[in-house]
C-alpha cells in the first residue's frame, strides 16, 4: 500500500465544507436545546432534505410526534435512527457539551459532574463517540469485525451487545506505522497475542511489558507492535533489556504524545483497546486542528450496515 493512498484516504469522510459553520460559535450551542437539534440535523441531513436510514430513499412522510416514514419500503424511523448519536440518552446540547468535554480529553467524573449526568449515561455516549471515530478510519471494516471482537458490541446499528471473553489466541495484535508526521495504526492480520509471545522466545523479538500493554521493538514496516493483555497471559515469560525498543530509543512523537494517555488506558479492557487506538491515532492526526466539528458530524453519521 502507497503512503499517498493512504495519507488521502484517511482524511475525515466528511469533508470539511459539508460542515455547516456555526456562526455564533459551538459554545453557543451547549446550552440550547433547540438550536444543538437544528445543528445535529443540519449534519444528519446536510442538503436540508429527510432522507431514508435504511434505503437512501429522498420521499419521507412526517408522521405524529418526531417520526417520518419512508415512502419507499414503509421503514418508520426517527430524525437520528441508524445513527451513532442514537446510542445514549442525553439530548442535543448535552451530546455537544460532551463532545467539546472529549476534546479537552477531560475524564468521565469530570465530564458527569459538568453535564449532570450519571457514570453509566456519560460511559455509554463516550463509547458511541470513539466507535463513531473508529467508523470512519480507513480500515473500519477490518476492525469492526470478528477479528478484534468489536462487532460484538453491536446489534444491528445499536451499540447494545456485550465484550466477549479473549485469550492468549484471540488478542488481536496491532502495528504502529509513522509517516510524514502521521501515524496510522493498523491491525496486523493473522497475529495474536500468542504470535507475539512465541516470537519473543523462539526468535528474540524485544517484549516490553508496561501493566496490561505489551509492545515490541520494530517489526518489518511497523515501528511497534503492541496488544492490550489480560490477566490471562504468561507475562513472567517476558525477559528485561538493558536496551530500550526502538519506539521509545527514537523518542517518536507520536509515542510521547500516545504514552501519557496510554497510562490512563490500565483498566482498560483488550476487548475495548482499538477503540482508544483508533482515537489517539485520530487526536495525533488532527492535533494542529480543531475537531470540535468534525467529531459532531461523526456522531451524525449513520452506522455503516452491513459490518
Ligand atoms: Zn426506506
Amino acid at each position: 500500500m502507497s503512503t499517498t493512498t493512504r495519507v488521502v484516504t484517511n482524511m475525515p469522510v466528511i469533508p470539511p465544507s459539508y460542515i455547516p459553520e456555526t456562526p455564533d460559535g459551538f459554545d453557543s450551542l451547549l446550552h440550547d436545546d433547540v438550536k444543538a437539534r437544528e445543528y445535529l440535523l443540519s449534519l444528519s441531513w446536510p442538503t436540508g432534505d429527510a432522507f431514508c436510514p435504511r434505503c437512501g430513499h429522498r420521499k419521507v412522510y412526517t408522521l405524529s410526534g418526531d417520526r417520518l416514514r419512508c415512502a419507499s419500503c414503509k421503514y418508520t424511523f426517527q430524525p437520528f435512527s441508524g445513527r451513532w448519536i442514537n446510542n445514549g440518552a442525553l439530548s442535543p446540547s448535552e451530546w455537544l457539551h460532551l463532545v467539546s468535554l472529549f476534546v479537552q480529553e477531560q475524564s468521565v467524573h469530570q465530564m458527569k459532574k459538568q453535564l449532570k449526568l450519571s457514570y453509566n449515561t456519560v460511559y455509554k455516549a463516550l463509547t458511541a463517540i470513539r466507535f463513531a471515530i473508529l467508523a470512519h478510519a480507513i480500515d473500519a471494516r477490518q476492525l469492526i469485525s470478528s477479528a478484534t471482537g468489536l462487532n460484538s458490541y453491536l446489534k444491528g446499528n445499536r451499540l447494545t451487545g456485550g465484550p466477549r471473553e479473549m485469550r492468549m489466541d484471540t488478542i488481536p495484535v496491532y502495528g504502529i506505522l509513522r509517516r510524514d508526521g502521521l501515524v496510522f495504526i493498523d491491525l496486523v492480520p493473522g497475529f495474536q497475542a500468542e504470535t507475539l509471545f512465541h516470537f519473543h522466545m523462539n526468535f528474540h523479538l524485544k517484549l516490553i511489558r508496561t501493566g496490561n500493554l505489551v509492545y515490541t521493538d520494530r517489526y518489518k514496516e511497523y515501528d511497534a507492535l503492541m496488544f492490550c493483555g489480560n490477566e490471562s497471559l504468561p507475562y513472567e515469560v517476558i525477559r528485561r533489556y538493558d536496551e530500550p525498543p526502538h519506539i521509545d530509543a527514537v523518542e517518536d512523537e507520536f509515542w510521547n504524545f500516545a504514552q501519557s494517555r496510554i497510562k490512563r488506558f490500565r483498566g482498560i479492557s483488550c476487548q475495548r483497546f482499538p477503540l482508544y487506538l483508533k482515537e489517539l491515532e485520530f487526536r495525533f492526526n488532527n492535533r494542529s486542528k480543531s475537531i470540535t466539528e468534525v467529531l459532531a458530524a461523526y456522531l451524525c453519521a449513520l452506522v455503516p450496515s452491513p459490518l
